[in-house]
């Protein structure tokens, strides 16, 4: 679905419109393209505490140029600021210190991160200077423009290695949507990343399922973790097996065709990842469906199909693959809840209590699996798909509009999110919930 309104803001009566009337203004979004540099200029890294004396060779390993004396007459695609040792809120100064001059000298599309430590696991002072990050890296999000991203990461003590996987996605146009999020790194089970050999193809030799890879978002998951090195396993129901074996086919991939709420689909899943693939290393919960309406109106149908197969499918297949040992070490499971499950939505019961069973999911599983298996979400806000395409207009430009990019993601913003959980370097990523809204005003 064609954004005419962004189209039309690249117009020379476009722009005059958005200066003099004040008019939402989204800037075309850079994403990453196969085989680039994961950032195309100077990171400036500053702050001085547990992270800073890691982080320049963690950049290089990523083949990130970056820098510890930033000038404010250079330009700069990315700022890393590490703000562990801040241990009082008067410390809390040195963010000022350090952003402010460097904001008038960034590239388009400016990648920003805050890497803290997780406030619950200090005391006194530090607890609130570190918990105060959180308003810090929000606003400024708001407030960067020209499509540039902030983020909040706390690194639990221990998980200072653990960051690359991490640090890549921020700071490169993979997370182009991606914004005001707080990630958290080690905080729940390991603090230690697996290597990672090959930084381009990250998951060769690695199996992934993706469920309802027919089309949309889980067609462009199946996409993006193939190109990261995957065979990848789509699964869709019978209607879409020709759709279904068509992108399967191109991606030299394998499929299952089958209904995920299916009495026998677990064991039916489980079954064929062990038999044909001898596991399955990274597992993606995509199906889902909408049956939208106020609960004074709510069938009993479309209640308990959308709970079905957006929330129970998923646990019930996840059970099934940890009971039978399927998932192999270093695994992921990663689900697709949504902004609605966090924030809420007229019409949408059923299906909000759905997506926020499935942080449910995540926060249930995290303490509990073993082995370098972890357990994480996504929650996209409005991404342009056929989905988002049947909104009323009125509703669909709400959706559109209230973010801090003026405009909806790409199915291609909510895949590369997960590949990044599914890296095997992500293993001390583990309980996260992360937004994929371009910071929607909707929700926290
Ligand atoms: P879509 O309708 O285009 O694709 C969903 C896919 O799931 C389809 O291929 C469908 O056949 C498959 N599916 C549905 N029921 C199934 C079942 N019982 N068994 C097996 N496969 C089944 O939807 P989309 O927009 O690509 O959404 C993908 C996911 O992202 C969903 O979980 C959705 O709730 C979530 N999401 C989407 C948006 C958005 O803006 N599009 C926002 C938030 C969350």
């Amino acid at each position: 679905m064609s954004d005419r309104y962004q189209g039309f803001v690249q117009t020379p009566i476009g722009k005059l419109l958005v200066k003099n009337l004040g008019l939402p203004n989204p800037v075309p979004l850079e994403r990453y393209a196969d085989g680039e540099p994961l950032v195309d200029g100077t990171v400036a890294v500053g702050g001085n505490g547990r992270l800073a004396e890691s982080l320049p060779g963690i950049l290089d390993l990523l083949g990130i140029a970056s820098t510890q004396t930033a000038d404010a007459a250079d330009k700069y695609k990315g700022l890393v600021f590490d703000a562990t040792g801040l241990s009082s809120p008067s410390e809390l100064s040195a963010l000022r210190d350090f952003f402010t001059p460097l904001l008038r000298s960034l590239e388009a599309c400016p990648r920003l991160v805050v890497l803290g430590t997780p406030p619950e696991s200090v005391e006194g002072s530090e607890r609130v200077a570190q918990r105060a990050l959180e308003g810090f890296t929000r606003s400024l999000g708001k407030e960067l423009g020209r499509g540039g991203t902030v983020q909040l990461v706390y690194v639990a003590e221990g998980a200072e290695g653990a960051t690359a996987s991490t640090l890549g996605f921020l700071l490169s146009p993979k997370s182009a949507y991606v914004s005001g999020q707080v990630i958290r790194i080690g905080a729940t089970g390991e603090t230690k990343a697996a290597e990672v050999k090959d930084h381009l193809r990250p998951l060769g030799g690695k199996v992934a399922l993706v469920t309802g890879a027919s089309r949309g978002i889980g067609e462009q998951i199946a996409r993006v973790l193939h190109r990261d090195g995957a065979t990848v396993i789509g699964v869709d129901v019978p209607q879409a097996a020709s759709e279904l074996q068509a992108v399967m086919k191109e991606l030299n991939g394998d499929h299952l065709t089958l209904d995920i709420t299916a009495k026998d689909a677990p064991q039916r899943i489980a079954h064929h990842v062990k038999e044909r693939h001898g596991g399955v290393d990274v597992v993606v919960h995509n199906a889902g469906i909408t049956r939208d309406k106020k609960l004074a109106n709510m069938d009993e149908d479309r209640w308990s199909s959308v709970l079905n197969v957006n929330l129970v499918a998923p646990e019930r297949i996840t059970r099934e693959l940890l009971d039978q040992k399927a998932i192999n070490d270093n695994g992921r499971i990663i689900g697709v809840a949504s902004i609605a499950g966090i924030a809420g939505n007229v019409g949408q019961t059923n299906y909000a209590a759905s997506k926020a069973g499935v942080i449910g999911l995540v926060d249930s599983l995290k303490d509990e699996l073993k082995k370098g298996i972890t357990v994480n979400a996504v929650a996209p806000g409005f991404i342009e798909t056929k989905m988002t395409a049947a909104v009323p207009l009125a509703t669909r430009e709400v959706g559109r509009r209230l973010n801090a990019m003026s405009q909806g993601g790409l199915p291609v913003d909510v895949a590369e999110t997960i590949a990044w959980y599914a890296n095997p370097g992500s293993t001390a990523v583990n309980g996260n919930v992360v937004r994929v809204c371009g910071q929607m005003m909707l929700g926290a």
